[in-house]
């Protein structure tokens, strides 16, 4: 069963057109990823699902309701959470306060769901357990990262967007993230997911895409996309 379809979806910026007559769909239980060089529109494209961005044309529809023009908090409801790119916490605020945050439009705050999730968060970032009274912006950047997905985790999405959450990171602390993109799936969370570290990223998907220049170029699974010759050429370092 689809969770989300994207149907024809296009974006500008001004006169700029930053994606083109998208289409896709994720199903539920799966990873799907979206892989391309810089620029090619997978950060828009997550955006616009994440009512960040208005769309020009086409139409999005999540767990069988059209969300095309609904706003950012009510996809959020509805249990459409993104973890942004560049670990965008809010730095005065403790982890836990960061945590908290992420929870503020559940309506079962009162009967232990936000502590169970939180359970669950420090259960997949120990991290962010022996540091949860320190300030988000004194943190490590890999710890931000960390920080920034428990917070879209907080809200108990049926969907978590993750934008380019290996950015930055040592390579053992990248290996940790795509283990726990694992579990999260594992858990019954789907994930949309956006790398650059397109190699990791295919090993794992269920269904990848590639985009060039605001358009989905090639599809498959990731393992097939893995061993696309166009695409290793291109994405994988040709290796
Ligand atoms: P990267 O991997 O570098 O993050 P991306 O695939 O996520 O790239 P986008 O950030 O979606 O790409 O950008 C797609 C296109 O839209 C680019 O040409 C970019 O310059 C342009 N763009 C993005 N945001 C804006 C903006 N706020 N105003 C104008 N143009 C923008």
């Amino acid at each position: 069963m689809a969770l989300l379809e994207v149907d024809g979806l296009s974006v500008n910026y001004g006169h700029i057109e930053a994606i083109r007559d998208i289409t896709f769909s994720v199903e539920v239980g799966t990873i799907t990823t979206l892989i391309g060089a810089n620029g090619a529109g997978k950060t828009t494209t997550l955006k616009t699902i994440s009512g960040l961005r208005s769309v020009r044309k086409g139409r999005i529809v999540f767990d069988g309701k059209d969300i095309t023009n609904t706003k950012p908090y009510e996809r959020v409801k509805l249990g459409l959470t993104q973890s942004p790119e560049g670990r965008r916490c809010f730095p005065g605020m403790t982890v836990r306060e960061n945590l908290d945050m992420g929870a503020l439009l559940r309506t079962d705050r009162r009967t232990g769901g936000v502590k169970e999730d939180m359970d669950r968060v420090f259960g997949l970032f120990p991290r962010l357990l022996e540091r949860v009274d320190q300030y988000a912006g004194t943190m490590s950047g890999g710890e931000q990262q960390m920080l920034a997905i428990g917070r879209a985790l907080m809200a108990r999405p049926k969907l978590v967007l993750l934008d380019e959450p290996s950015m930055g990171l040592a390579p053992k602390l990248i290996r940790q993230i795509f283990s726990i993109i694992d579990e999260i799936k594992e858990q019954g969370t789907t994930v949309l997911l956006v790398e650059q570290n397109a190699n990791q990223a295919l090993k794992r998907s269920d269904v990848a895409h590639v985009l060039e220049t605001g358009e989905i170029v090639r599809s498959g699974t990731g393992p097939e996309l893995a061993v696309d010759p166009a695409v290793k050429a291109a994405y994988l370092g040709g290796d």
